[in-house]
């Protein structure tokens, strides 16, 4: 037997027993004649003591060990003269009576403690060793024990879990694909699986009436914090349900995970629901963080046309927020924010901006308006003497309003207001049913094409398909989409009628989703469903800056395992097998 106890469970209690450990040494330290070691395993560290007085051997062989060495030791459970109360068996102490190496190590490429001095490149590339610290560690142990409760919930309200094919068939709408070329059929791709959208809702139609799944989903896409190539979704779909009924299933499920995932109470009301005008009206985004107000203050009425200042008579939106406070902001603290808003990524023209002091408004076009039309506007805004107005306006209200967004979230930021230990979910309902592609000049699918209308709406479809709107919601935790979904449409009719609002000729929709629509004809009941990204709610949970900190092995920034050196080249006997060539100029 390597171990009688882990490095983790030994308390006072213990005091006197016998023990047999075996671990990680992440830490030797030399005093006098003693010699301290840090045993570490998954479930904590413990400290072993070597005397040179009791054992010179056994001490000196100690001396010999270097950090990340495995070793086993025998040793007596001993209390502690001082004591460490900053871990769990911080009481105690093994006093050791033998030692055995079972393995060596090299010195590792970084400290392997919870604050490490390994860069973002090097613990990539050596994640084996990255897992080994705590708090990496309890990223994964947070994020199994999410997916226990996530099973534990739905199987008790009648979901089964159903596997989906990995290698599928590529299809248009939505990201781009990862193909993986067939040997047996050269010339000829599957693809991988972006969701199992149609798979799931094949499985409504064959009767499983409530399926989940916690699958891998892939979309070649550019990466964000938020986004890896490969990510995890929890899938489901339910049979005979409307959109009340699958937005207060889950709702019950996040509020059970939070309970018992996060001990974090959200109370008994139901969630906020906004409409999707409303949050981008109000917020400016289809994903508004609510931990904090700020919400826009739409100024066309009052700043439009009632002064000499050009931008905002030329513009199609004007819109502020009311920074609570801000009026002390330095020029140069709001020339930052002004270069923050012009910056690329967010495009924005400039950034006005009133302080509403003691003695009146005092504003970056006072030349341009009365004192009568700021103090309007600051009245307008709520805005109190101390805090800071600022403004963004543009000729497309809803690029004005991104950018607004994108302030108000800096805004809260340096406020203070975004806290991570503070949760505010809502759902966000009645989304367009299309958006125009400025790229493919084009409606497309704001969900994906599976996606009912609204009944109501349905006439539309032919008078004015731009007005649609869909049966659609998504569930936002602060400013994060944590899941969004659907109600499908189950009938092969109205399908048909959307591939052609959205650009395909029959023969096209036909080759591409004739699978579903044929399976429409034979009796699909009415379906909906929803998906949620697993690894964003865990790193919500675990309060962290990229979901890359909850995978056990993710990509970075290009697409890249750095420690599997992925992608790379493959024998040209590979690619003889599969019927390709690369092209040598690339
Ligand atoms: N399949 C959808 C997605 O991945 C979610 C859903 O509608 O269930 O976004």
């Amino acid at each position: 037997m390597y171990r009688t106890k882990t490095c983790g469970e030994l308390r006072l209690a213990n005091v006197n027993e016998t023990v047999t450990l075996a671990g990680w040494v992440q830490k030797v330290r030399k005093m006098g004649g003693m010699t301290f070691i840090d045993l570490r395993d998954r479930y904590g560290i413990t400290q072993l003591v070597f005397n040179e007085e009791d054992n010179k051997e056994l001490c000196e062989k100690a001396n010999t060990i270097g950090r990340e060495f495995v070793i086993q030791i025998v040793g007596i459970v001993s209390e502690r003269y001082n004591k460490n109360n900053k871990i769990p068996t911080g009481e105690i102490e093994i006093i050791v009576k033998e030692l055995r190496i079972l393995n060596k190590s090299e010195v590792p490429p970084f400290t392997i403690e919870e604050n490490t001095d390994g860069g973002d490149d090097i613990r990539m590339k050596y994640r084996y060793l990255d897992l080994r610290r705590s708090n990496v560690r309890a990223n994964l142990e947070l994020r199994h024990k999410f997916c226990l409760a996530v099973r534990h919930f739905l199987d008790s309200k009648g979901f089964m879990e159903i596997e989906t094919p990995v290698l599928v068939g590529s299809t248009p709408e939505g990201a781009r694909d990862f193909i993986v070329p067939s040997r047996m059929n050269p010339g000829q791709f599957y693809a991988l699986p972006q969701s199992p959208q149609t798979l799931k809702q094949l499985l409504m139609v064959a009767g499983m009436d409530r399926y989940f799944q916690i699958v891998k989903c892939f979309r070649d896409e550019d990466l964000r914090a938020d986004r890896q190539p490969e990510f995890t979704q929890i899938d489901c779909e339910m049979s005979f349900v409307e959109q009340d009924d699958i937005i207060n299933t889950f709702e019950e499920m996040t509020k059970f995970l939070f309970k018992e995932v996060r001990n974090y109470d959200l109370g008994d009301k139901p969630f906020l629901r906004l409409s999707w005008k409303e949050a981008m009206k109000r917020f400016g985004s289809d994903k508004p963080d609510m931990r904090f107000g700020m919400e826009f203050v739409e100024l066309m009425d009052i700043l439009k046309n009632t002064g000499e200042f050009a931008v905002f008579n030329e513009a199609e939106y004007i819109g502020g927020i009311c920074a609570k406070g801000c009026a002390s902001y330095t020029r140069k603290q709001i020339d930052e924010l002004t270069n923050y808003v012009k910056s690329p990524q967010i495009g924005a023209k400039g950034l006005v901006y009133a302080r509403v002091q003691e003695d009146g408004v005092k504003s970056s076009v006072d030349k341009f308006y009365s004192p009568e039309v700021l103090n309007h506007m600051a009245k307008e805004m709520n805005a109190e003497t101390g805090d800071l107005i600022l403004i963004i306006s543009g000729p497309d209200a809803m690029k004005a309003r991104k950018q607004l967004c994108e302030l108000r979230l800096l805004m809260g930021e340096r406020l203070g207001l975004r806290d991570k230990n503070k949760f505010a979910l809502l759902w966000v309902v009645d989304f367009p049913m299309f958006e125009w592609s400025d790229e493919e000049q084009r409606l497309m699918a704001m969900h994906h094409p599976f996606t009912a209308p609204k009944p109501s709406d349905i006439p539309l479809l032919d008078t004015d398909p731009a007005k649609v709107l869909a049966d659609a919601y998504d569930m936002v935790c602060n400013g994060v989409e944590v899941g969004g979904g659907s109600i499908r449409i189950h009938d092969a009719v109205l399908q048909a009628k959307i591939f052609e609002v959205l650009g395909f000729t029959p023969e096209k929709a036909q080759e591409q989703f004739g699978f579903l629509m044929n399976a429409f004809k034979y009796g699909a009941p009415p379906h909906g469903g929803l998906a949620y990204g697993l690894d964003r709610w865990v790193s919500l949970f675990a309060g962290l800056d990229s979901i890359r900190d909850c995978i056990a092995f993710p990509k970075n920034n290009s697409g890249k395992d750095v420690m599997l050196e992925a992608p790379s080249a493959v024998d040209q006997k590979q690619l003889d097998e599969l019927n390709l060539r690369i092209n040598p100029s690339l």
